[in-house]
């Protein structure tokens, strides 16, 4: 079953996990951690597919992340270890967590960086079924394949990051985790055409603007 999403689409949060691919890690200069690392987008970056990734003026190295996008289905508090998470998941779905890199440095912290308007294409919809332990993650810009990965290439798994979110803080329903990205982040420009397209989900694909436009 399949689900689109729309502009009316509007999660309490959008929780990301850092560095979960190695390669990824790695390509930034980064340990692999240990423990997820959790960080927050706001939900006013939130835009639907086909919309632009408008480039704020305050950044000169904006980058696409493509990431596999879990949408919770109901509250969800506190899980333990073995907790099967089946019925806390309404589905799959792409999203672009649009970073500007140069800003998430300066600012150490990431609220920033991560979190001005546009910044969070997710979409086109929600796939309900999927098996998502070995599915391919990838990003195009302007029809060339930039991001290449596999879910399987995770250091923690879908199931682990819900279980362990949950015990962070509440998952509410439509809540959003973004469950890292692969490598090959690279920079986007005005007129450039940035694709996510997650195996057995679909297309997610925005233009990119620059904030005179
Ligand atoms: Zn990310």
């Amino acid at each position: 079953m399949v689900e689109l999403i729309t502009s009316d689409f509007s999660p309490s949060k959008i929780v990301c996990v850092g560095r979960n691919y190695i390669d990824h890690a790695k390509e930034l200069g980064n340990e692999v951690p240990t423990a997820p690392l959790l960080f927050l987008k706001a939900p006013s970056s939130f835009i639907e597919n086909g919309e632009a990734i408008v480039l704020p003026e305050q950044s000169k190295q904006v980058e696409h992340e493509a990431e596999l996008g879990i949408v919770i289905a109901k509250r969800c508090k506190d899980l333990a270890d073995d907790a099967d998470v089946k019925e806390y998941i309404k589905g799959f779905t792409c999203v672009n967590d649009v970073t500007a890199r140069d800003i998430q440095r300066q600012d150490v912290q990431f609220t920033r960086g991560k979190s001005f308007d546009t910044f969070c294409p997710i979409g086109p919809h929600i796939a309900a079924a999927l098996d998502t332990t070995d599915i391919a993650v990838i990003c195009r810009v302007n029809g060339e394949i930039r991001q290449s990965g596999r879910t399987s290439q995770m250091v923690f798994s879908p199931a682990f990051l819900i279980r362990y979110i949950s015990r962070q803080m509440t998952l509410m329903p439509g809540d959003v985790i973004a469950t890292g990205t692969p490598a090959g982040v690279s920079k986007l420009n005005a007129g450039d055409v940035c694709e996510v397209e997650i195996e057995g989900i679909g297309i997610l694909s925005n233009p990119i603007i620059a904030a005179k436009d």
